[in-house]
């Protein structure tokens, strides 16, 4: 017996009122693609985006040395429904008076922690009768600087965006809303990632490792600094007997088929496999060695992304290059960026959002949500289910676009 099969496929879409976006109007946006909880609240009129509220929770697993997906999944299936329920109460948000859009991540991910968030934005969606748009997580972080600057004229399409977080390090060329050209990506661990699993080997404890890392490395006297930095790790014929030098240096073809990448798995293993000479008291060896590493991983970021100028020589045209994710607030990468930049690409403007919004939040769900809804003119269909994988220059080739009505 097959009963309303087809009864159950054969619906009117409801038919939605969209005057009230040519007035303005409110978004909810929810981020839910790992170990943060978020939900925010924007409002869109004139062509400009509010942020009006935001609140977040983020999971501890300082005593897990690492986020569980398990854990990530009941933490959000915990803690994203109140979180949305309290930041509804406190704006007034009921029927009467609903946000016009929902935003949620749809990936990619952690598919557990992903559905979590995507299934409140559907039901909120489904009791609102109001439009869905399931956002590509990168997407927020590499559009999120385009409306959070810093005073000045915002990055304009096309430019180049460095997405650094725990799970991503890519470099992307941002032609439109909806085309990216990825240019350089790991082939193997985030610089966030291996930041993480370098400054636990080296003893630092809690949830932001690679934070700890910068925050030691900050702590060591100018006198430390400038003598680490001047030995020379490239072999081991310094008084460390520690090598360390840039990975994929040998990928240096200025053309041809060679892609550009990013590599960060060997520092983690060079760092296990070290034996320290005799004759170094054991504090000294742990700051030398927590300076190169902290320092090597971020001047192999600006090395590949030399390498990317030398690849693709179009790319000295563009105007503004940006960065985000979670990394992006480290001061040792601004630094290294911006020497860089002003020495080969003076003209190109680098933008660096302020570091509160590098790391993952539901506001910069909203603003690509809202990017996708105004400017490619796009909704997601109520059938849509989390991607853990979902390449950026595949955004818009997935199952559940639909023109807005
Ligand atoms: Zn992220």
């Amino acid at each position: 017996m097959r009963p309303h099969r087809q009864m159950m496929w054969r619906y009117t879409a409801p038919q939605l009122r969209f005057s009230v976006f040519r007035r303005g109007y409110r978004v909810l946006a929810i981020e839910s693609s790992c170990d943060d909880a978020c939900v925010a609240l924007l409002e869109r009129s004139d062509g400009e985006t509010v942020v009006v509220d935001q609140d977040k929770a983020t999971l501890d697993s300082s005593a897990d040395g690492g986020i569980i997906p398990t854990s990530a999944y009941t933490f959000q299936q915990q803690t994203i429904a109140p979180l949305v329920q309290r930041l509804l109460t406190k704006h007034n948000l009921f029927a009467e008076n609903r946000p016009d859009l929902v935003c949620a991540t749809r990936g990619p991910g952690l598919a557990g922690a992903l559905s979590a968030g995507l299934q409140v934005a559907k039901g909120l969606s489904v009791a609102w009768n109001r439009p869905l748009v399931g956002v590509h997580h990168m997407l927020g972080h590499l559009m999120m600087p385009t409306v959070v600057t810093d005073g000045e004229c915002p990055p304009k399409f096309p430019f180049i965006s460095l997405l650094c977080s725990g799970g991503h390090t890519m470099l992307v060329l941002l032609e439109s809303i909806t085309k990216h050209r990825v240019l350089a990506n790991t082939i193997d661990i985030a610089c966030g990632d291996s930041l993480d699993k370098c400054a636990r080997h080296l003893g630092m404890e809690g949830t932001m490792l690679g934070k700890e890392l910068e925050k030691y490395v900050d702590s060591m006297t100018d006198a430390e600094k400038t003598e680490y930095a001047e030995i020379s790790t490239e072999d081991r014929s310094n008084r460390f007997s520690f090598q360390l030098g840039l990975p994929l240096r040998k990928q240096q073809i200025p053309d041809g088929p060679v892609k550009v990448n990013f590599a960060f798995a060997s520092f983690l293993s060079l760092l296990q496999a070290y034996k320290p000479p005799l004759g170094i008291d054991e504090e000294t060896v742990r700051k030398f060695l927590a300076f190169k590493t902290h320092h090597t991983i971020f001047t192999h970021i600006v090395d590949r992304i030399k390498a990317v100028f030398r690849r693709y020589p179009e790319l000295q045209d563009v105007q503004d290059l940006v960065v985000s994710g979670g990394v992006a607030a480290n001061k040792t990468l601004r630094t290294l960026l911006t020497a860089e930049l002003a020495i080969r690409n003076p003209h190109m403007k680098l933008h660096l959002p302020p570091p509160s919004l590098c790391t993952d939040n539901a506001v910069m769900i909203g603003i690509a949500g809202i990017e996708l809804f105004e400017n490619a003119g796009v909704t997601s269909d109520l059938s849509i289910t989390p991607f853990a994988n979902w390449p950026l220059d595949q955004l818009m080739d997935v199952d559940g676009w639909k023109p807005v009505p």
